[in-house]
């Protein structure tokens, strides 16, 4: 069996213009792959009224327990102003030393390195003891509503089991194994509207101002301190992005006063617990829940996989290939690894991050190959025990 070269592999997935949510032919260039490896292949597309169909891929090499996952995605981000780029995007060149191309390090150079891992782990040591299966969106960067999520469902209905996984989302700031990520901080969005009477800004006892309703609501969530901190996460934050009245008359006091606020928040909270803490105060800021209108959408809960078995495995492993321990983080944005905690334990750990949703992504070829070799170790320290970390 040939072995598969990370930096090849991840420059032909980067010549598939996989932009979310087009497949763009990195499925099937993955699928091809995964297939000459041994891999039983199943695609799983999704669609719903008012989304793009999603094409996506589940591979699994064995039939037994335990199922180690490397879960990611192979849509990409659009390539912004393409002017601006130094080399095609979509060309997947290899220069001094230097992978470019969009999706380089967001995350079809992580994908390549699962393969080649795979593929290095196969030749040393046959099949082991187990199985491993790759989870592949190509809906992560759009929505995510046809993606990892449904995925699971689909495959636990069908009696798969998941026990451990590894998201290859790009976690480094700046060098390759700096930061592993071990849960992520929740989002909630919030769109507020405040309720008034219009009327005369000269006459402002007859009316009922909205902004200045509005102003006071959003008083009360910005000084509002939501939690200092949790063990392994930072304090929750709120920040407002939009405040929109469009009156266009200096003299009318508007009836209606829009805005909207996200909150990223650690594991002291759901959603739902936020929410109510919300209304109470915005209840109290607006003289009542007749005064304002809040929609609350919540786009994935906080998430921790306290450290343990899986997060030991792949310090252990990073330390053994570049002499790097990770720090172990719930920094930064969030990952699909919030539909995958729900199945079993996950971190994400990938490339370095410097230039993802950028333009001119890259990574540095060593950092591919090296990160095919600490995921190609955390199989070798997986599988060498009698049953895997739960
Ligand atoms: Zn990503």
């Amino acid at each position: 069996m040939q072995t598969v070269d990370a930096v090849a592999f991840a420059a032909d997935l980067i010549r598939c213009p996989s932009v979310t949510p087009a497949e763009g032919g990195a499925l099937d260039t993955l699928q091809r792959q995964l297939e000459a490896l041994g891999f039983v292949c199943t695609r799983l597309p999704f669609e719903e009224p008012g989304t793009e169909p999603v094409d996506n891929l589940y591979a699994r090499l064995g039939a037994e327990q335990p199922n180690f996952v490397f879960a990611g995605h192979t849509d990409v981000v659009p390539v912004g102003d393409s002017a601006a780029w130094g080399r095609d995007p979509f060309a997947g060149e290899i220069a001094d030393g230097v992978l470019h191309g969009r999706g380089a390090a967001d995350m079809k150079g992580a994908i390549a390195a699962f393969v080649a891992a795979v593929s290095d782990y196969l030749s040393a040591h046959g099949r082991p003891a187990g199985s491993i299966s790759l989870l592949i969106t190509g809906d992560e960067e759009g929505p995510a509503v046809n993606g990892t999520k449904k995925m699971l469902e689909a495959l636990a209905a069908r009696g798969e089991r998941f026990d451990a996984c590894i998201t290859g989302e790009p976690t480094n700031p700046n060098a390759l194994g700096e930061m592993v990520k071990i849960g992520r901080r929740g989002s909630l969005n919030g769109t507020l509207t405040a309720k008034g009477t219009q009327g005369h800004t000269g006459y402002p006892h007859l009316a009922d101002n909205a902004a200045h309703r509005m102003v006071n609501m959003l008083h009360a969530l910005t000084g509002w301190e939501i939690d200092r901190g949790s063990e392994h996460f930072q304090a929750s934050t709120l920040a407002v992005s939009t405040i929109d009245i469009g009156n266009p008359a200096t003299n009318v006091i508007p009836a209606e006063a829009k805005a909207v606020f996200n909150i990223r928040f650690n594991d002291l909270h759901s959603s739902a617990k936020l929410e109510t803490e919300i209304r109470a105060l915005l209840d109290a800021a607006a003289g009542g829940p007749d005064f304002y209108n809040l929609d609350v959408v919540c786009s994935g809960e906080s998430f921790l996989t306290p450290p343990g078995p899986l997060s030991s495995l792949l310090s252990d492993a990073c330390e053994a290939v570049i002499g790097r321990r990770p720090e172990l983080s719930t920094t930064g944005g969030t990952s699909d690894s919030r539909f995958i905690k729900d199945y079993c334990p996950v971190v994400d750990f990938g490339l370095v991050g410097q230039t993802m949703h950028k333009v001119d992504e890259r990574v540095e070829v060593s950092d591919v190959n090296a990160l095919a070799g600490i995921y190609r170790a955390v199989l070798e320290g997986y599988f060498s025990r009698s049953s895997g970390p739960a």
